[in-house]
Protein backbone atom coordinates (compact mmCIF):
# COMPACT_ATOMS: atom_id res chain seq x y z
CA UNK A 1 0.00 0.00 0.00
CA UNK A 2 1.87 3.20 -1.40
CA UNK A 3 1.57 5.51 2.20
CA UNK A 4 4.60 7.36 1.26
CA UNK A 5 5.97 6.77 4.41
CA UNK A 6 8.44 4.78 5.86
CA UNK A 7 6.80 1.76 8.22
CA UNK A 8 9.54 2.61 10.87
CA UNK A 9 7.35 6.08 11.45
CA UNK A 10 3.99 4.38 13.22
CA UNK A 11 2.82 7.56 13.66
CA UNK A 12 3.03 8.75 10.14
CA UNK A 13 2.01 5.21 9.07
CA UNK A 14 -1.25 5.54 11.73
CA UNK A 15 -1.75 9.55 10.08
CA UNK A 16 -1.64 8.17 6.47
CA UNK A 17 -4.30 5.06 6.97
CA UNK A 18 -6.53 7.92 8.71
CA UNK A 19 -6.01 9.88 5.55
CA UNK A 20 -7.01 7.53 3.19
CA UNK A 21 -10.08 6.99 5.18
CA UNK A 22 -8.78 3.61 7.31
CA UNK A 23 -10.20 2.90 10.52
CA UNK A 24 -9.37 -0.86 11.38
CA UNK A 25 -6.17 -2.67 10.47
CA UNK A 26 -6.67 -6.22 10.10
CA UNK A 27 -3.92 -8.43 11.27
CA UNK A 28 -3.53 -11.41 10.38
CA UNK A 29 -1.00 -14.74 10.55
CA UNK A 30 -1.09 -18.26 9.31
CA UNK A 31 -1.79 -21.06 11.78
CA UNK A 32 -0.39 -24.64 11.00
CA UNK A 33 -2.76 -25.60 8.56
CA UNK A 34 -2.68 -21.87 6.63
CA UNK A 35 -5.78 -20.55 8.28
CA UNK A 36 -5.81 -16.70 8.47
CA UNK A 37 -6.02 -15.94 12.16
CA UNK A 38 -6.00 -12.93 13.74
CA UNK A 39 -7.54 -10.07 14.89
CA UNK A 40 -9.35 -6.47 13.52
CA UNK A 41 -7.12 -3.96 15.31
CA UNK A 42 -8.63 -0.27 15.68
CA UNK A 43 -6.49 2.50 13.99
CA UNK A 44 -5.71 4.59 17.04
CA UNK A 45 -4.31 0.99 18.65
CA UNK A 46 -2.05 0.00 15.92
CA UNK A 47 0.82 2.02 17.84
CA UNK A 48 0.95 0.05 20.81
CA UNK A 49 0.28 -3.07 19.06
CA UNK A 50 3.34 -2.66 17.30
CA UNK A 51 4.84 -1.99 20.30
CA UNK A 52 3.88 -4.78 22.35
CA UNK A 53 2.79 -7.13 19.95
CA UNK A 54 -0.79 -8.71 19.92
CA UNK A 55 -1.79 -11.71 22.27
CA UNK A 56 -2.70 -14.93 21.08
CA UNK A 57 -2.79 -18.22 22.50
CA UNK A 58 -0.15 -20.27 21.29
CA UNK A 59 -2.06 -23.04 20.54
CA UNK A 60 -4.44 -21.67 18.39
CA UNK A 61 -1.46 -22.55 15.71
CA UNK A 62 -2.17 -26.26 16.52
CA UNK A 63 -5.91 -25.87 16.40
CA UNK A 64 -7.71 -28.78 14.27
CA UNK A 65 -10.32 -27.25 11.55
CA UNK A 66 -13.19 -28.65 13.90
CA UNK A 67 -11.73 -26.60 16.78
CA UNK A 68 -9.67 -29.22 18.65
CA UNK A 69 -6.81 -28.25 20.65
CA UNK A 70 -4.48 -30.86 19.51
CA UNK A 71 -1.63 -31.36 22.26
CA UNK A 72 1.21 -30.11 20.63
CA UNK A 73 4.30 -29.04 22.06
CA UNK A 74 4.59 -25.57 23.67
CA UNK A 75 0.65 -25.51 23.86
CA UNK A 76 -1.71 -27.31 25.70
CA UNK A 77 0.77 -29.29 28.06
CA UNK A 78 2.24 -25.80 28.60
CA UNK A 79 -0.50 -24.21 29.99
CA UNK A 80 -1.53 -22.81 27.27
CA UNK A 81 0.76 -19.53 26.67
CA UNK A 82 0.62 -16.78 24.61
CA UNK A 83 2.85 -15.69 21.71
CA UNK A 84 2.49 -12.23 20.33
CA UNK A 85 2.19 -11.28 16.79
CA UNK A 86 3.76 -7.85 15.32
CA UNK A 87 2.29 -6.39 12.45
CA UNK A 88 4.34 -6.55 9.74
CA UNK A 89 3.60 -2.79 8.08
CA UNK A 90 5.80 -3.16 5.00
CA UNK A 91 2.43 -5.92 4.05
CA UNK A 92 -0.01 -3.00 4.45
CA UNK A 93 -2.49 -3.45 1.64
CA UNK A 94 -6.31 -2.25 1.25
CA UNK A 95 -8.50 -4.67 2.21
CA UNK A 96 -11.41 -3.49 -0.58
CA UNK A 97 -14.19 -6.04 0.46
CA UNK A 98 -14.29 -3.90 3.41
CA UNK A 99 -14.56 -0.61 2.78
CA UNK A 100 -12.28 1.68 5.68
CA UNK A 101 -10.23 -1.29 6.95
CA UNK A 102 -6.58 -2.10 5.69
CA UNK A 103 -4.72 -5.18 6.29
CA UNK A 104 -1.13 -6.87 6.92
CA UNK A 105 0.47 -9.72 7.69
CA UNK A 106 2.28 -10.50 11.49
CA UNK A 107 5.00 -12.18 12.42
CA UNK A 108 4.72 -14.26 16.05
CA UNK A 109 7.37 -14.09 18.62
CA UNK A 110 7.38 -16.28 22.03
CA UNK A 111 7.86 -14.19 25.11
CA UNK A 112 11.22 -14.27 24.92
CA UNK A 113 11.38 -12.27 21.87
CA UNK A 114 12.49 -15.26 19.68
CA UNK A 115 10.43 -16.26 16.69
CA UNK A 116 7.57 -19.17 17.60
CA UNK A 117 9.66 -22.20 15.98
CA UNK A 118 6.54 -23.39 14.87
CA UNK A 119 5.36 -20.25 12.81
CA UNK A 120 5.14 -20.80 8.93
CA UNK A 121 6.17 -17.65 8.09
CA UNK A 122 9.08 -17.98 10.46
CA UNK A 123 9.77 -21.60 8.68
CA UNK A 124 9.61 -19.59 5.33
CA UNK A 125 12.05 -17.13 6.26
CA UNK A 126 14.64 -19.88 7.69
CA UNK A 127 14.62 -21.54 4.76
CA UNK A 128 15.39 -19.02 2.67
CA UNK A 129 18.23 -17.78 4.79
CA UNK A 130 19.47 -21.35 3.95
CA UNK A 131 19.41 -21.20 -0.11
CA UNK A 132 20.81 -17.44 0.83
CA UNK A 133 24.36 -19.35 2.05
CA UNK A 134 24.28 -20.53 -1.50
CA UNK A 135 24.24 -17.42 -3.19
CA UNK A 136 20.73 -18.19 -3.67
CA UNK A 137 17.31 -16.84 -3.77
CA UNK A 138 14.03 -18.85 -4.92
CA UNK A 139 10.91 -16.84 -6.72
CA UNK A 140 7.99 -18.31 -7.15
CA UNK A 141 4.93 -17.77 -8.87
CA UNK A 142 2.14 -19.72 -7.26
CA UNK A 143 -1.33 -21.41 -9.13
CA UNK A 144 -4.07 -22.13 -6.95
CA UNK A 145 -7.53 -24.02 -8.01
CA UNK A 146 -10.84 -24.32 -6.07
CA UNK A 147 -14.26 -24.77 -5.91
CA UNK A 148 -16.51 -22.15 -5.99
CA UNK A 149 -20.16 -24.32 -3.83
CA UNK A 150 -23.61 -22.90 -3.44
CA UNK A 151 -26.13 -23.77 -1.31
CA UNK A 152 -28.27 -26.95 -0.87
CA UNK A 153 -30.22 -27.25 1.62
CA UNK A 154 -31.71 -30.70 0.44
CA UNK A 155 -27.98 -32.36 0.36
CA UNK A 156 -26.49 -33.76 3.54
CA UNK A 157 -23.41 -31.77 2.66
CA UNK A 158 -24.99 -28.24 2.34
CA UNK A 159 -23.12 -27.29 -0.12
CA UNK A 160 -23.11 -28.44 -4.15
CA UNK A 161 -21.05 -27.11 -7.14
CA UNK A 162 -21.54 -23.84 -7.94
CA UNK A 163 -22.77 -23.49 -12.11
CA UNK A 164 -22.30 -27.54 -12.25
CA UNK A 165 -22.56 -27.38 -16.33
CA UNK A 166 -19.67 -29.59 -17.67
CA UNK A 167 -16.94 -28.86 -20.57
CA UNK A 168 -16.46 -25.17 -18.89
CA UNK A 169 -12.24 -25.60 -19.07
CA UNK A 170 -11.39 -22.05 -19.66
CA UNK A 171 -14.88 -20.64 -21.12
CA UNK A 172 -15.06 -17.26 -19.97
CA UNK A 173 -18.08 -15.47 -18.47
CA UNK A 174 -21.03 -15.97 -17.49
CA UNK A 175 -21.52 -19.49 -18.60
CA UNK A 176 -19.46 -21.56 -16.49
CA UNK A 177 -19.77 -18.25 -14.16
CA UNK A 178 -23.42 -17.29 -14.03
CA UNK A 179 -22.85 -14.42 -11.58
CA UNK A 180 -19.37 -13.53 -12.76
CA UNK A 181 -18.28 -14.39 -9.32
CA UNK A 182 -14.67 -14.64 -10.97
CA UNK A 183 -14.30 -11.48 -12.18
CA UNK A 184 -14.99 -9.58 -9.05
CA UNK A 185 -12.78 -11.67 -6.83
CA UNK A 186 -10.12 -11.24 -9.63
CA UNK A 187 -10.52 -7.27 -9.29
CA UNK A 188 -10.68 -7.45 -5.46
CA UNK A 189 -7.66 -9.07 -5.62
CA UNK A 190 -5.93 -6.59 -7.58
CA UNK A 191 -7.18 -4.05 -5.64
CA UNK A 192 -5.90 -5.71 -2.50
CA UNK A 193 -2.42 -5.64 -4.02
CA UNK A 194 -1.77 -9.74 -4.04
CA UNK A 195 -0.49 -9.15 -7.59
CA UNK A 196 -2.73 -11.38 -9.45
CA UNK A 197 -2.10 -11.81 -13.06
CA UNK A 198 -5.06 -14.03 -14.39
CA UNK A 199 -8.07 -16.09 -13.48
CA UNK A 200 -9.97 -19.18 -15.55
CA UNK A 201 -12.25 -21.71 -15.65
CA UNK A 202 -10.64 -24.74 -14.50
CA UNK A 203 -11.26 -28.39 -16.36
CA UNK A 204 -14.15 -29.56 -13.95
CA UNK A 205 -17.70 -27.61 -13.16
CA UNK A 206 -17.42 -24.98 -10.17
CA UNK A 207 -13.58 -25.23 -10.37
CA UNK A 208 -11.59 -22.12 -10.67
CA UNK A 209 -7.74 -20.89 -10.93
CA UNK A 210 -6.28 -17.85 -10.30
CA UNK A 211 -2.59 -17.09 -10.98
CA UNK A 212 -0.36 -14.72 -8.89
CA UNK A 213 2.55 -13.34 -9.71
CA UNK A 214 6.34 -14.59 -9.03
CA UNK A 215 8.28 -12.92 -6.05
CA UNK A 216 10.82 -13.83 -3.75
CA UNK A 217 9.63 -17.12 -1.74
CA UNK A 218 8.31 -15.59 1.42
CA UNK A 219 7.06 -12.42 -0.53
CA UNK A 220 4.68 -15.24 -2.45
CA UNK A 221 4.14 -17.15 0.04
CA UNK A 222 1.97 -14.36 2.41
CA UNK A 223 0.17 -13.29 -1.02
CA UNK A 224 -0.57 -16.79 -1.74
CA UNK A 225 -1.91 -17.18 1.90
CA UNK A 226 -3.43 -14.08 1.58
CA UNK A 227 -5.26 -14.84 -1.27
CA UNK A 228 -6.64 -18.09 -0.16
CA UNK A 229 -8.11 -16.38 2.89
CA UNK A 230 -9.05 -13.42 0.43
CA UNK A 231 -11.10 -15.92 -2.23
CA UNK A 232 -12.91 -17.11 0.78
CA UNK A 233 -14.11 -13.89 2.23
CA UNK A 234 -15.11 -13.15 -1.32
CA UNK A 235 -17.32 -16.00 -2.02
CA UNK A 236 -18.88 -15.70 1.15
CA UNK A 237 -19.54 -11.67 0.08
CA UNK A 238 -21.19 -13.30 -2.74
CA UNK A 239 -22.89 -16.16 -0.49
CA UNK A 240 -21.25 -18.80 -2.01
CA UNK A 241 -18.78 -20.93 -0.05
CA UNK A 242 -14.89 -21.75 -1.32
CA UNK A 243 -12.93 -24.85 -0.85
CA UNK A 244 -9.49 -25.25 -1.71
CA UNK A 245 -9.92 -29.15 -0.03
CA UNK A 246 -7.53 -31.04 -2.37
CA UNK A 247 -10.09 -33.23 -3.90
CA UNK A 248 -13.83 -32.81 -2.85
CA UNK A 249 -15.96 -34.64 -5.00
CA UNK A 250 -15.80 -38.61 -5.92
CA UNK A 251 -16.75 -37.57 -9.87
CA UNK A 252 -14.27 -34.80 -10.19
CA UNK A 253 -10.82 -33.72 -10.02
CA UNK A 254 -8.81 -32.25 -7.65
CA UNK A 255 -7.41 -29.08 -7.07
CA UNK A 256 -3.67 -28.09 -7.06
CA UNK A 257 -1.63 -25.70 -5.83
CA UNK A 258 1.39 -25.78 -8.79
CA UNK A 259 4.32 -23.55 -7.69
CA UNK A 260 6.71 -22.48 -10.36
CA UNK A 261 9.79 -22.22 -9.23
CA UNK A 262 13.07 -20.58 -10.20
CA UNK A 263 16.71 -19.17 -8.63
CA UNK A 264 18.05 -16.10 -8.95
CA UNK A 265 21.59 -15.14 -7.96
CA UNK A 266 22.17 -12.16 -5.67
CA UNK A 267 22.23 -9.80 -8.64
CA UNK A 268 18.58 -10.97 -9.53
CA UNK A 269 19.81 -13.34 -12.98
CA UNK A 270 18.34 -16.63 -13.50
CA UNK A 271 20.38 -18.93 -12.77
CA UNK A 272 18.12 -22.04 -13.23
CA UNK A 273 18.62 -21.76 -17.21
CA UNK A 274 21.61 -21.88 -19.11
CA UNK A 275 21.64 -22.04 -23.15
CA UNK A 276 24.61 -23.97 -23.13
CA UNK A 277 23.39 -26.58 -20.68
CA UNK A 278 21.33 -29.83 -21.56
CA UNK A 279 17.74 -29.03 -22.17
CA UNK A 280 18.52 -25.66 -21.65
CA UNK A 281 19.08 -26.22 -17.96
CA UNK A 282 22.14 -24.94 -15.67
CA UNK A 283 23.54 -26.89 -13.44
CA UNK A 284 22.07 -25.28 -10.49
CA UNK A 285 18.47 -25.90 -12.36
CA UNK A 286 19.12 -29.62 -12.62
CA UNK A 287 20.47 -30.30 -9.15
CA UNK A 288 16.98 -28.04 -7.91
CA UNK A 289 15.11 -30.80 -9.51
CA UNK A 290 17.09 -33.77 -8.90
CA UNK A 291 16.41 -31.81 -4.77
CA UNK A 292 12.36 -32.26 -5.58
CA UNK A 293 12.65 -35.59 -6.39
CA UNK A 294 14.79 -37.15 -3.50
CA UNK A 295 12.99 -35.34 -0.92
CA UNK A 296 9.32 -35.46 -3.01
CA UNK A 297 8.15 -38.65 -0.15
CA UNK A 298 8.70 -36.12 2.56
CA UNK A 299 7.29 -33.24 0.68
CA UNK A 300 4.48 -34.53 0.01
CA UNK A 301 3.24 -34.62 3.94
CA UNK A 302 3.75 -30.71 3.57
CA UNK A 303 2.22 -30.78 0.08
CA UNK A 304 -0.46 -32.93 0.47
CA UNK A 305 -1.35 -32.61 4.05
CA UNK A 306 -4.73 -33.57 4.74
CA UNK A 307 -6.06 -37.63 4.66
CA UNK A 308 -7.94 -36.10 1.49
CA UNK A 309 -4.90 -35.59 -0.52
CA UNK A 310 -3.98 -38.56 -1.37
CA UNK A 311 -7.27 -39.38 -3.30
CA UNK A 312 -6.30 -36.56 -5.87
CA UNK A 313 -3.06 -38.64 -7.00
CA UNK A 314 -3.46 -41.25 -10.10
CA UNK A 315 -3.27 -42.00 -13.60
CA UNK A 316 -4.97 -39.63 -15.96
CA UNK A 317 -5.82 -36.89 -13.47
CA UNK A 318 -3.33 -33.85 -14.24
CA UNK A 319 -1.96 -34.14 -10.86
CA UNK A 320 0.69 -36.67 -10.40
CA UNK A 321 1.45 -39.99 -9.31
CA UNK A 322 4.42 -40.68 -9.64
CA UNK A 323 7.85 -39.40 -8.27
CA UNK A 324 9.19 -38.37 -12.08
CA UNK A 325 10.02 -34.50 -13.95
CA UNK A 326 9.51 -33.83 -17.70
CA UNK A 327 10.28 -31.02 -20.11
CA UNK A 328 6.86 -29.74 -20.66
CA UNK A 329 5.00 -32.17 -19.97
CA UNK A 330 1.66 -32.34 -17.31
CA UNK A 331 1.60 -35.65 -16.51
CA UNK A 332 4.98 -34.97 -14.74
CA UNK A 333 5.49 -34.13 -10.71
CA UNK A 334 7.63 -31.56 -12.24
CA UNK A 335 6.99 -29.96 -15.51
CA UNK A 336 10.21 -27.90 -16.85
CA UNK A 337 7.69 -25.29 -19.14
CA UNK A 338 9.45 -24.41 -22.31
CA UNK A 339 10.73 -20.57 -21.80
CA UNK A 340 14.16 -20.32 -20.99
CA UNK A 341 16.43 -17.07 -20.44
CA UNK A 342 14.81 -14.64 -17.34
CA UNK A 343 11.95 -17.52 -17.14
CA UNK A 344 13.63 -20.48 -16.92
CA UNK A 345 11.84 -22.49 -13.97
CA UNK A 346 10.28 -25.49 -12.72
CA UNK A 347 6.73 -25.91 -12.21
CA UNK A 348 6.53 -28.29 -8.89
CA UNK A 349 2.99 -29.64 -9.67
CA UNK A 350 3.20 -32.37 -6.71
CA UNK A 351 1.28 -29.66 -4.07
CA UNK A 352 -2.15 -29.73 -3.63
CA UNK A 353 -4.25 -26.39 -2.65
CA UNK A 354 -5.10 -27.48 0.83
CA UNK A 355 -1.05 -27.13 1.03
CA UNK A 356 -0.31 -24.35 3.55
CA UNK A 357 1.49 -22.02 1.06
CA UNK A 358 4.49 -20.89 3.86
CA UNK A 359 5.53 -24.58 4.54
CA UNK A 360 5.14 -25.71 0.77
CA UNK A 361 7.25 -22.87 -0.25
CA UNK A 362 9.65 -23.57 2.82
CA UNK A 363 9.64 -27.50 1.98
CA UNK A 364 10.39 -26.97 -1.41
CA UNK A 365 12.97 -24.48 -0.75
CA UNK A 366 14.09 -26.97 1.54
CA UNK A 367 14.74 -29.39 -1.31
CA UNK A 368 16.07 -27.25 -3.44
CA UNK A 369 18.76 -26.43 -0.83
CA UNK A 370 19.35 -30.07 -0.65
CA UNK A 371 19.59 -30.65 -4.27
CA UNK A 372 21.82 -27.77 -5.39
CA UNK A 373 24.06 -28.46 -1.59
CA UNK A 374 24.50 -31.88 -2.75
CA UNK A 375 24.91 -31.51 -6.45
CA UNK A 376 22.05 -34.18 -6.73
CA UNK A 377 21.69 -35.61 -10.47
CA UNK A 378 17.99 -36.50 -11.81
CA UNK A 379 16.82 -39.01 -13.81
CA UNK A 380 16.04 -39.06 -17.08
CA UNK A 381 13.30 -36.91 -17.85
CA UNK A 382 10.08 -38.53 -18.76
CA UNK A 383 9.07 -38.93 -22.26
CA UNK A 384 5.58 -39.26 -23.56
CA UNK A 385 2.54 -39.71 -21.26
CA UNK A 386 3.39 -40.22 -17.59
CA UNK A 387 1.61 -42.37 -14.90
CA UNK A 388 3.63 -45.95 -15.99
CA UNK A 389 4.17 -47.23 -12.39
CA UNK A 390 7.34 -49.14 -13.79
CA UNK A 391 8.93 -46.48 -14.95
CA UNK A 392 9.76 -44.08 -11.60
CA UNK A 393 8.78 -44.69 -8.21
CA UNK A 394 5.03 -43.68 -6.65
CA UNK A 395 4.39 -41.11 -4.61
CA UNK A 396 3.06 -42.07 -0.71
CA UNK A 397 -0.31 -43.50 -1.09
CA UNK A 398 -1.43 -42.01 2.47
CA UNK A 399 -1.05 -39.47 4.45
CA UNK A 400 0.99 -41.77 7.20
CA UNK A 401 3.20 -42.93 4.56
CA UNK A 402 4.15 -39.17 3.94
CA UNK A 403 4.13 -38.30 7.23
CA UNK A 404 6.47 -41.23 7.84
CA UNK A 405 8.27 -40.40 5.03
CA UNK A 406 8.98 -36.51 6.88
CA UNK A 407 10.02 -37.97 9.74
CA UNK A 408 12.65 -40.64 8.29
CA UNK A 409 13.53 -37.29 5.84
CA UNK A 410 16.30 -35.97 8.36
CA UNK A 411 18.23 -33.56 6.23
CA UNK A 412 14.85 -32.00 5.15
CA UNK A 413 14.29 -31.90 8.60
CA UNK A 414 16.98 -30.29 10.01
CA UNK A 415 16.37 -27.48 7.09
CA UNK A 416 12.95 -26.37 8.05
CA UNK A 417 13.22 -27.11 11.76
CA UNK A 418 13.29 -29.76 14.13
CA UNK A 419 10.99 -28.62 16.05
CA UNK A 420 8.75 -27.08 13.24
CA UNK A 421 8.61 -30.95 11.80
CA UNK A 422 8.02 -32.22 15.46
CA UNK A 423 5.12 -30.48 15.92
CA UNK A 424 3.58 -30.52 12.49
CA UNK A 425 3.74 -34.81 12.53
CA UNK A 426 1.70 -34.60 15.69
CA UNK A 427 -0.88 -32.13 14.59
CA UNK A 428 -1.15 -34.54 11.67
CA UNK A 429 -1.11 -37.77 13.30
CA UNK A 430 -3.71 -36.65 15.54
CA UNK A 431 -5.66 -36.08 12.84
CA UNK A 432 -4.98 -39.67 11.11
CA UNK A 433 -5.95 -40.91 14.37
CA UNK A 434 -9.04 -39.06 14.54
CA UNK A 435 -10.04 -40.01 11.14
CA UNK A 436 -9.11 -43.78 11.74
CA UNK A 437 -12.00 -44.13 14.66
CA UNK A 438 -14.56 -41.89 12.51
CA UNK A 439 -17.23 -44.24 10.30
CA UNK A 440 -17.91 -42.79 6.98
CA UNK A 441 -20.65 -42.55 5.08
CA UNK A 442 -19.02 -45.04 2.65
CA UNK A 443 -18.93 -47.71 5.39
CA UNK A 444 -22.26 -47.52 5.77
CA UNK A 445 -23.09 -47.29 2.18
CA UNK A 446 -21.43 -50.31 1.61
CA UNK A 447 -21.53 -52.73 4.78
CA UNK A 448 -24.99 -52.01 6.79
CA UNK A 449 -27.12 -53.81 4.24
CA UNK A 450 -25.90 -57.21 3.55
CA UNK A 451 -23.27 -57.34 6.43
N1 LIG B 1 -6.41 -29.92 -11.20
C1 LIG B 1 -5.12 -30.51 -11.51
C2 LIG B 1 -4.40 -30.82 -10.20
O1 LIG B 1 -5.00 -31.25 -9.31
C3 LIG B 1 -4.26 -29.63 -12.40
C4 LIG B 1 -4.91 -29.13 -13.66
C5 LIG B 1 -3.96 -28.24 -14.43
O2 LIG B 1 -3.06 -28.76 -15.12
O3 LIG B 1 -4.07 -27.03 -14.31
O4 LIG B 1 -3.22 -30.66 -10.05
MG1 LIG C 1 -4.68 -25.39 -13.33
Amino acid sequence: MNIDVPVTDIAGVVDALRARNVDVVRVSYSDLIGVDRGRDVLLEELGSAMGHGIAFCRAVFHTSPVGDVVPVSGGLESGLPDIKAVPDLATLSPLPWEPGAAWCVADTHLHDGSPAPEGPRQVARQVAARLETLGLRAVIGPELEFYLLEQDEGSAAGWRRYADEPGNVYVVGRKGDPRGTLLTMLRYLRDAELQVTAANHEFCPGQFEINLNHSEMVDAADRAFRMKSAVQEIARHEGLQATFMAKPFNDEGGSGFHLHVSLVDQSGANVFGDPEGEHGLSDTGRWAIAGVLAHAPALAAILNPTINSYKRFGPDTLAPWLIDWGLDNRSAMVRIPPERGSASRMEVRLGDATANPYLAMAAVGAAVYLGVRDQLEPTAPLEGYGYDPSAAPMLPQSLPEALDALEADKELGEVLGEFFVEAFLTYKRNEVERFSRYITDWEFREYAYHL
